[in-house]
């Protein structure tokens, strides 16, 4: 932990600097679009984020599974504007149609949500969408906003326990460690759409299932509700994503599906009880 108390401090420094320099030539709101963190020590965040959050939810173990999502994951991540940080991803045993990112490469995936994609390309846009709030380093920001950097460098260093479990507790009650803002979803959905089609699979997908998302608010919304509040699937949105895809150049070998995700989705446990 002594490691951190260094670029911590040099990192206040910067930051001050950063935050007079912006006040000089009168920026507003821009504290939100500074990184105030090394890559190191927002690692370390949601390292200590993960292991607290581990804690309260029921981690899927079948290494069939799990070896898949992870390897979509890599797959996206390896192709994402942030591919020299490491990855951790997880399946959680949830029937909650959601996923979600810690800063520092932290991604969980709930079972729901690979019930509920029909094909590849749909949970590979929902995962790319959360893989992108890594790129845009969202979480860390999102906190710094909202705590203060003083109260987030605490949690770096491990220190704040009841903060760090008063914050866990809102991601295991709302899916999400903060409520990102509407620039901060436009910049995730973005560059989804760019890992995706870097990565080979049809960035159409994220699109589609948004739609799917927002006709079955109308008929089903029991299991809907954490994504629709945490990542609200707008009009806008899909409209906006559309349209980043009319712009890339035609790729032919854009896959949609894969026979090894249909054997996934045929090997997952029947669903349990939904949940409130
Ligand atoms: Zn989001």
């Amino acid at each position: 932990m002594h490691t951190f108390h260094k670029p911590i401090q040099i990192t206040i420094y910067l930051t001050l600097l950063v935050i007079i320099a912006n006040g000089l030539i009168g920026c507003a709101g821009v504290l939100s679009e500074i990184n105030i963190f090394t890559d190191k020590e927002e690692i370390q965040l949601g390292k200590n984020f993960s292991q607290e959050l581990e804690k309260e939810l029921k981690i899927y173990q079948d290494p069939v599974v799990t070896t898949y999502i992870v390897e979509l994951g890599q797959r996206l991540a390896r192709h994402s504007r942030r591919k020299d940080i490491p990855y951790y991803i997880k399946v959680v045993d949830t029937e909650v149609v959601n996923a979600f990112a810690l800063p520092g490469g932290y991604l969980y995936v709930n079972l729901g949500l690979i019930r509920a994609s029909e094909n590849e390309s749909e949970l590979a846009g929902v995962m790319g969408h959360e893989i992108g709030h890594v790129v845009g380093k969202h979480g860390a920001k999102q906190l710094t906003k909202q705590l203060g950097f003083a109260a987030v460098a605490q949690l770096v260093l491990g220190k704040e326990q009841s903060q760090m479990e008063q914050l866990v507790a809102g991601i295991v009650a709302t899916g999400t460690l903060m409520k990102y803002s509407r620039d901060a979803e436009r910049e995730a959905d973005g560059y989804a759409v760019e890992e995706m089609y870097a990565a080979g699979i049809d960035p159409e997908g994220m699109a589609a299932f948004f739609e799917k998302l927002l006709k079955l608010q109308k008929t089903q919304p029991s299991q809907l509700g954490q994504m629709f509040s945490t990542h609200p699937p707008t009009g806008e949105r899909i409209a906006n994503v559309r349209a980043q895809i009319a712009k890339l150049p035609r790729k032919s070998n854009l896959r949609k599906d894969s026979p090894r995700f249909q054997q996934i989705k045929k090997r997952l446990p029947p669903p349990k009880k939904p949940q409130k």
